[in-house]
């Protein structure tokens, strides 16, 4: 191979070749000129720019040109820049990962590109962090490295910086999220106490107008104790704290239980509430039916609270699921079409957001904490689900929501079952040993408890009860968790350990838990109880576990 043909061909050098110098100057000389300048632009140019940029002959792994950037860099300046190899101008282990990347480059072909990130001992020592993009090239006969070299200091910094600000802003919303959960915890205790003892007031009062100021409280302690739930619930849920409790459930059960006392508080407003299910959903599902409930309530509830004429009407639906051929999931469409204020097209979205309303005065006076929707829209996303709004301002809306199922095994599809699931009531009365340190809770289990005939026998806390335990015989117990002195979970594992004298090992335990947390509910039956009723009683709850205690003490009888 020649020179010439080696160096490319070059119109101007050829025409140049066996002229004279007069004619050269003369018709050469403005060409050559303008070539002069465009270099000069080229080089101001490259000046210029802030990052480093190295031309580096791949074969010798020499720099054969560099900015002023460059030059700051490596800490040496053109000419004695200028032809000196990587290893001499870069740390070693620099000179060494590039070298790397430059020969994995070429092997792997022309042209290519790379861009990765270093940290570098500058020429003054300090440690700067790179961003180089490396990009190879061939061109008079040879293969180059165009190197970029950008200083990212500062976007390092920020990046850093921003981290950590999300770091914190994390963590403090853990801390107030978890704040959140433990206080609405702690207010949920006295408020079923109060509500509690309303309920068995109402039981004796006889007088009307007392019956009618009783009947306010309940209602307004309730209504606390919803907003309470739902901060509960809102902030175990921004806590990642709250998990779907997974049971075979019937679906038409579940929507008649949760629609029934609304089309009561319907009546009120003189509005009639109807709902109908497909025939095609099955009879039996798995899933966290408390918090489908959870979100038909809310979504009921706000259809009656804002609709003053006409009806709401629920639909629940069975549909496929996107993407999946049958199979084990089932998908149910619930739809609630009210007749009521309606909500502008530009709020439709919003109000799935915490604490977001629309705002304006016809709303506004219902009231509201504004964090049902947002609740509603978590849970239905956890339940493989989504939940949305279409609203004619003025005449109504109609809000859909879609749930994730399994369906339970071995359950035939189509059948309609209306009758309510009833538990029956115990028969045989029991005797019962009732845990529980606080007075109010005690005097209202109690009661509820001798009401239906049974014989309790109270004790204080875990300790108290061990000793009343060893006294006599029980067929059952109501322990409370939280106790002084003695948990109700320490107390369970000594019964259960065998180590109290003359008390069978497997007497049926109930817990009585104010709400379970996550995790609770595993760590009551993991510490050996059979069951648990959550504060405030409810009394299908109760009768349900009274009636299998009473099945157990037959059977052991037997
Ligand atoms: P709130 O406790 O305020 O009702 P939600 O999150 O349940 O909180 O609802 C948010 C807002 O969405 C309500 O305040 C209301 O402005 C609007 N909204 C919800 N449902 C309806 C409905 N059926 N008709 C009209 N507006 C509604």
């Amino acid at each position: 191979m020649n020179k010439r043909s080696d160096r490319g061909s070059d119109p101007l050098r050829d025409k140049l070749i066996g002229l004279g110098e007069r004619s050269v100057r003369k018709t050469y000389y403005p060409e050559l000129q303008r070539r002069l300048s465009d270099l000069e632009r080229f080089r101001v140019l490259l000046d210029a720019v802030s990052d480093a940029i190295l031309l580096v002959d791949i074969a010798s792994n020499r720099i054969i040109d560099l900015n002023k950037a460059a030059c700051r860099l490596i800490g040496r300046c053109k000419p004695e820049a200028v032809r000196i190899s990587l290893r001499d101008a870069l740390p070693g282990e620099t000179a060494d990962a590039w070298g790397e990347h430059l020969s994995a480059g070429g092997e792997a072909g022309l042209p290519t590109e790379e861009r990765f990130q270093m940290s570098m001992r500058a020429s003054d020592g300090h440690i700067v962090p790179l961003e180089i993009n490396l990009s190879l090239h061939y061109f008079e006969s040879k293969r180059y490295a165009v190197a970029v070299v950008r200083d990212i200091t500062d976007r390092k910094k920020a990046e850093d910086e921003l981290k950590q600000a999300k770091e914190a802003a994390e963590s403090a919303s853990r801390t107030k999220s978890e704040f959140l959960a433990n206080i609405s915890h702690e207010i949920r205790t006295p408020m079923n106490g109060i509500i509690g003892m309303v309920e068995l007031a109402l039981l004796t009062a006889s007088d009307v107008q007392t019956r009618e100021y009783l009947g306010f409280i309940k209602q307004s302690g309730l209504a606390l104790l919803n907003i309470i739930n739902d901060i509960l619930d809102f902030s175990k849920i921004e806590a990642g704290r709250l998990q779907l409790d997974l049971r075979e459930f019937d679906p038409r059960h579940m929507v008649e239980t949760t629609l029934r006392p609304l089309s009561y508080m319907a009546k009120e407003k003189d509005l009639p509430l109807r709902w109908s299910i497909d025939p095609d959903v099955p009879e039996r599902l798995a899933g966290d039916q408390g918090r489908i409930r959870q979100v038909l309530t809310n979504v009921v509830g706000n259809a009656i609270k804002f609709t003053e004429r006409g009806s709401v009407v629920v639909r629940v639906d069975r549909t496929e699921p996107e993407g999946l051929a049958g199979g084990e999931s089932v998908q149910l469409l619930f739809s609630i079409r009210d007749t009521g204020i309606g909500i502008p097209a530009d709020k439709q979205e919003k109000i799935f957001e915490s604490f977001s309303q629309v705002g304006t005065s016809a709303h506004m006076k219902y009231g509201g904490a504004g964090l049902g929707l947002s609740i509603s829209r978590q849970l239905v996303e956890m339940m493989g689900g989504r939940i949305w709004v279409e609203s004619d301002p003025g005449k109504g809306s109609t809000f859909h929501f879609t749930v994730r199922l399994s369906r339970a095994a071995g359950q035939a599809v189509g059948k309609r079952v209306q009758a309510l699931e009833k538990a029956p009531e115990a028969s045989e009365p029991l005797s019962i040993l009732l845990v529980e340190d606080n007075l109010i809770n005690q005097l209202l289990a109690q009661s509820l408890l001798e009401q239906r005939g049974h014989e309790v026998v109270v004790a204080s806390n875990g300790r108290e009860a061990l000793e009343k335990l060893g006294g006599r015989h029980f067929d059952c117990i109501f322990m409370d968790v939280r106790m002084p002195e003695m948990s109700g979970e320490e107390a369970t594992g000594i019964i259960r350990s065998g180590a109290v004298k003359g008390v069978d090992p497997r007497i049926p335990i109930i817990a009585l838990t104010a709400y379970a947390l996550e995790g609770d509910k595993e760590r009551l039956i993991a510490a050996g109880m059979d069951d648990y009723i959550s504060k405030p009683i409810d009394m299908q709850e109760l009768a349900r576990v009274l009636s299998w205690v009473a099945q157990k003490v037959k059977k052991s009888a037997e």
